[in-house]
């Protein structure tokens, strides 16, 4: 243990321009430091009162009136708000359904673009679902889609060379997170972009470990088509509706596999054949989920009102101030490994460590025997520990105690107390 940590955490705390948003959530416990905000983020006081709104006020009081007062344009109304954070003009985004399902919907409409190509790149780093989802709509086309996974040759990065030499006259696709789920590893999003239109394909960027954490810039990288969940660092609610953005030139020869009602130009002409919409509408498929879309506006509203580059500033911070005591632990503890790139360039808001023990050491953050300090961190198979930054609400403080945690984990060996899997959700 080093204790200039805590008093440099106590300083960062002190002189921190974000220290005031934390009042802005939800915190039951005081004593349980939670790093799990790029799984879950919190619940925001202002979420909470406007779920009670909805249902008391809106649902309970103007019954199917609501619909003609807020609920019918919140899927494109919230989309414009989330534009700017994502470097999208307001009428390329939408909120709809899951992260999976919009994956579904754009990976159809850009392989109906190039017909003739036949390759799907990916890298396998993505998120199972985003493979899965890939591996299906390649199945239901059946017109001889074949997925290449480009793999990591360091365990924590993709090299840019490696996709670029994957790419060829007959990609159509690629398809990747903007931001690891696993390593935290960050894509350089325009060089990556550059890259895949330079032989004429479409990019599908997962932007799910990247919106509301570090800034984002699709116009400005000309990206094609964007996926992303609410429910991570934008911090809507568990399940809260995902969005997607497609570039404006290509929303007019973009087509959803999905011909849903609200998808049509005129949804309540009720007329008998689908006629797309003319904008990113078209992209909905049936009823938007009114009270998960409702909780993700006053989530939003805190970061707009942060800022994005305020909250990456300071997410940035402490990262560096998480990963200086993990070196720190590292040079006593050799099994303790840090797996995310060490340049913040190439880093989201999580750090990730791998240990043999990891699954131990995750069950003895979260469950302590003999701690009253509980840290809500996670592990992901096989052997890593993400601890998610979300500098909203994080202090200091925070990281220091799950420094001291993982001290004392590692020199008491706690983590030979706990079962090697765990179960449930983490
Ligand atoms: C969290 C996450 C998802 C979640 O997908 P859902 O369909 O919303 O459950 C998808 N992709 C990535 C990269 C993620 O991190």
């Amino acid at each position: 243990m080093n204790n200039n940590f805590l008093a440099e955490a106590e300083s960062a705390d002190s002189t921190d321009k974000l220290k005031a948003c934390r009042e802005k959530f939800v915190i039951d416990d005081e004593q349980v430091v939670y790093l799990d905000g790029n799984s879950l983020g919190r619940l925001p006081l202002a979420s909470k009162a406007l779920a009670q709104k909805v249902v008391n006020e809106e649902w309970g009081k103007q019954l199917i009136g609501g619909w003609n007062n807020r609920w019918y344009s919140l899927s494109s109304s919230l989309g414009a708000k989330l534009s700017p954070l994502i470097g999208a003009r307001p009428h390329e985004v939408i909120f709809a359904d899951s992260t999976s399902v919009n994956l579904f919907k754009l990976a159809y409409a850009a392989l109906q673009s190039l017909p003739s190509r036949k390759k799907i790149v990916i890298d396998a780093f993505n998120f199972p679902s985003d493979h899965y989802i890939l591996q299906g709509v390649a199945q239901m086309l059946s017109a001889g889609h074949e997925i290449t996974i480009i793999p990591s040759t360091d365990g924590v990065t993709i090299k840019d060379k490696d996709i670029e030499n994957a790419l060829d006259e007959d990609t159509a696709l690629v398809c990747l997170s903007h931001v690891g789920y696993q390593t935290s590893f960050k894509y350089n999003m325009k060089a990556v972009t550059q890259m895949v239109h330079k032989v004429g394909a479409k990019i599908i960027w997962d932007l799910s470990h990247s919106a509301g954490a570090v800034p984002v810039d699709l116009n400005g990288c000309r990206a094609d088509y964007a996926v992303g969940c609410s429910y991570k660092y934008l911090n809507g609610g568990p399940g809260a509706t995902a969005y997607l953005y497609v570039r404006e030139d290509l929303i007019p020869d973009s087509q959803t596999p999905v011909w849903g009602w609200f998808g049509d130009a005129k949804p309540f002409a009720f007329n008998l054949q689908y006629t797309p919409a003319e904008g990113i509408q078209r992209f909905l498929a049936g009823t938007p989920p009114v009270l998960s879309l409702s909780t993700v506006e006053p989530a939003l509203d805190i970061i707009l009102e942060a800022g994005i580059e305020q909250v990456y500033a300071k997410s940035k911070k402490q990262s560096e101030y998480f990963l200086k005591m993990l070196e720190h632990l590292h040079h006593q503890f050799p099994d303790l490994v840090i797996a995310s790139p060490k340049d913040p360039e190439k880093r989201g808001s999580h750090i990730t460590i791998q240990h043999p023990g990891a699954a131990g050491i995750t069950q003895a953050l979260i469950k302590p025997a003999h701690s009253n300090i509980a840290v809500v961190t996670d592990f992901r198979k096989p052997n890593f520990i993400r601890f998610g930054i979300t500098p909203l609400y994080t202090s200091y403080q925070e990281l220091y105690k799950a420094y001291g945690r993982l001290y004392e984990i590692l020199v008491n060996k706690e983590y030979l107390n706990y079962p090697e899997t765990i179960k449930g959700v983490t």
